[in-house]
């Protein structure tokens, strides 16, 4: 499967629908994550070839120079990559798939890249005002294209549901969305008081493929808001006991459980074979690692916290935000919701912790409440409505006053030079770099 950015592709998209000539560009291809035994082929910047750099440009054919050709493979050498080579389509009703002109000046691009870039994804693909179509340098084998950004396409195939379950909602957001639904495999990453009120209605939404994260057992303490548990879950793993809930709502459903910590590296491997990850943990290491996630893999993820503030027996504050992290949006540490100082302690051992001097005490028990982390948890389910199925609803990040009784959209741009969402930092570059986990961090 090959990932662009959405943000990079529409405007493209949007041009060739009304340009007079084919535009080719060229980007540079990094391995994503695995999944069903194959790697993603990630590209975070796909960039128009200089003008200079055609031999023929016509409406219906382009042709490079080998002087390009042969700059953009020593650079693709320089970054352990394969290339990417794509051009476009014109018109409103254009050639909708790879022409009889592109099959037959396709195999001495393959012969030589393929010489220069051995046993790299190399590929090539055609971009019209409605697609983008993508396969092996070649011609070789279809890559599936998905655009990830303030939405996630991916691409369409056959799929099964079951008939009249789902009518009230496909009458919100239309068959093909409940396809799109249908066909994610989707992670929660925390099965606590936000985790278990979004496994249920992902459930009820028709997700069903699910990777269920989370190292803790049910406690007394719990029951008073995770959803799907009862007194006689008391000591069971929370992903054991959300997967039978998901279980009862679809029994087809399929849970992936992983009884651990996603700050630990193979943990956290598991989530690069994801579509979709929900981050409701309530600790700054696992935030910074699928902030880090959704950027360097390309896979979104809608990340929520609640806060009650108390102080003296009297409530402060009560509060909470959910925010989408996603190529072309502001990442947590742009929008300063990732505390470095309290990421670096929580990522370390018991022993570390307590020679630590800045560490004063134990953890004392944060208020939570059932009503409040529903809200939260809604909300974040309905931005990830709009995101996959296009429904209408285009805040990508909230927060949420009780005491005031207010909503509120976040409007926050991406810092240019983050060393998470930007060209300069994680973006797009998957197995490359490694994650912020323990033990193995950059
Ligand atoms: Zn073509
Ligand atoms: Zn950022």
């Amino acid at each position: 499967m090959l990932k662009l950015k959405l943000d990079q592709v529409t405007p493209l998209q949007q041009a060739a629908a009304s340009a007079a000539t084919e535009t080719c560009f060229a980007g540079l291809v990094l391995p994503g994550g695995t999944r069903n035994g194959e790697r993603d082929s990630l590209v975070a910047d796909l960039r128009p070839v200089p003008d200079d750099a055609y031999l023929v440009r016509t409406a219906t054919a382009a042709t490079l120079k080998p002087e390009f050709c042969s700059h953009l493979a020593n650079q693709a050498k320089h970054h352990s990559a394969g290339v990417l080579l794509a051009h476009t389509h014109i018109g409103n009703q254009p050639l909708d798939g790879f022409s009889m002109v592109d099959d037959g000046g396709e195999p001495p691009l393959a012969a030589y890249f393929n010489r220069r870039l051995p046993g790299r994804a190399n590929l090539t693909a055609v971009i019209t005002s409605h697609q983008v179509h993508a396969r092996t340098m070649g011609p070789g084998l279809v890559q599936p294209v998905t655009l990830v950004g303030t939405e996630l396409a991916m691409p369409a195939r056959p799929s099964s549901r079951a008939a009249g379950t789902f009518d009230r909602q496909v009458r919100a957001f239309g068959e093909s969305g409940q396809l799109a639904l249908s066909m994610l495999t989707v992670a929660i990453v925390g099965l606590g008081g936000t985790g278990s009120v979004v496994a249920q209605q992902l459930a009820h939404l028709g997700i069903t493929r699910f990777v269920l994260m989370d190292p803790d057992h049910v406690e007394l303490t719990n029951l008073n808001r995770l959803v799907g548990a009862a007194a006689s879950d008391i000591g069971r793993p929370k992903v054991d006991v959300a997967a039978e809930h998901i279980k009862r709502i679809n029994a087809t459903a399929q849970c992936q459980t992983l009884q651990g910590d996603v700050t630990h590296p193979d943990v956290a491997a598991t989530l690069t074979a994801v579509d979709f990850i929900f981050g409701c943990t309530d600790s700054m290491a696992s935030r910074a690692v699928m902030n880090q996630l959704a950027y360097q893999y390309f896979i979104p993820c809608i990340d929520m916290g609640v806060a009650i503030g108390a102080e003296g027996g009297i409530v402060t504050y009560i509060g909470g935000r959910v925010q989408m992290l996603s190529p072309g949006l502001a990442c947590l540490v742009c929008t300063d919701k990732l505390d470095s100082e309290q990421v670096r302690r929580e990522m370390m051992t018991p022993e570390e912790r307590s020679k630590d001097r800045y560490i004063v005490g134990e953890q004392v028990p944060q208020p939570a409440v059932i009503s409040l982390n529903s809200q939260v948890s809604s909300a974040a389910v309905t931005m990830f409505l709009s995101a996959v199925t296009g429904m209408p609803a285009r805040a990508r990040m909230l927060t949420f006053d009780a005491m005031r009784g207010t909503v509120r959209p976040v409007a926050a741009d991406p810092r240019p030079h983050c060393i998470v969402c930007s060209h300069e930092g994680a973006l797009g570059q998957g197995a490359r770099w490694s994650l912020p986990t323990r033990g193995d961090a950059r």
